[in-house]
């Protein structure tokens, strides 16, 4: 089977990369992830993905174009994590499942099924909503059993691993750790820095 694995982060590719690989697979990596916030911490993450794909001789296709503008068009107004990040998950998913149709690869799936700090059962509905879209196979496996494995090899490698999941949501939730009030604040101008 030709699988095209969407990658959010190097990190996160190690357990999928190597469970796949047990199983005599061999993926294409996609990397398109126009939620990392700010620019710099995009970079970060690009650079610690090229270091897993050259260490473990992982073919990438790359959408490295830094994608705030795009990404906020999709948003629109979606702050919370429940509005925001199903269609987070949906805009790369797609992207993905587009990129593998168009490759002549048999299925897709993403490194986001690794995260326990993910939303796993809106993944994977939202993978299978696409896949049908698409007319293309989700390849589905909850890869968070892996879960230590992964963090222990990204230890290993000295690769960089990031505090927050991607966009400036994620990032204040991660250091405000007053996630539930966000939302209000920042519906009422009533926040940080208003
Ligand atoms: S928290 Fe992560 S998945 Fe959710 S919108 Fe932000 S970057 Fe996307």
């Amino acid at each position: 089977m030709r699988l095209l694995l969407h990658i959010c982060c190097g990190p996160c590719s190690l357990y999928p990369l190597s469970r796949l690989r047990r199983d005599g697979l061999e993926p294409v990596g996609y990397f398109f992830n126009p939620n990392i916030h700010p620019y710099m911490e995009f970079e970060r993450r690009v650079n610690a993905l090229r270091e897993v794909a050259k260490e473990f001789d992982l073919l990438v296709k790359w959408q490295a174009d830094y994608g705030l503008r795009e990404w906020m068009d999709v948003m629109g107004t979606a702050c919370l994590p429940e509005d925001r990040c199903p269609k987070c998950y949906r805009m790369r998913l797609e992207a993905t499942a587009r990129e593998a149709v168009d490759g002549g690869f048999d299925a897709f799936s993403s490194t986001l099924l690794y995260s326990r700090y993910q939303q796993h059962d809106k993944i994977r509905k939202v993978g299978k909503e696409v896949a049908s879209r698409f007319k293309i196979d989700f390849f589905y496996e909850d890869f968070r059993k892996g879960w230590v494995e992964g963090i222990e090899m990204a230890r290993e490698l000295g690769i960089y691993r990031q505090p927050y999941c991607g966009c400036i949501f994620s990032e204040a939730e991660r250091y405000l750790k007053r996630a539930h009030r966000l939302g209000n604040l920042l519906r009422s101008g009533d926040g940080p820095g208003a």
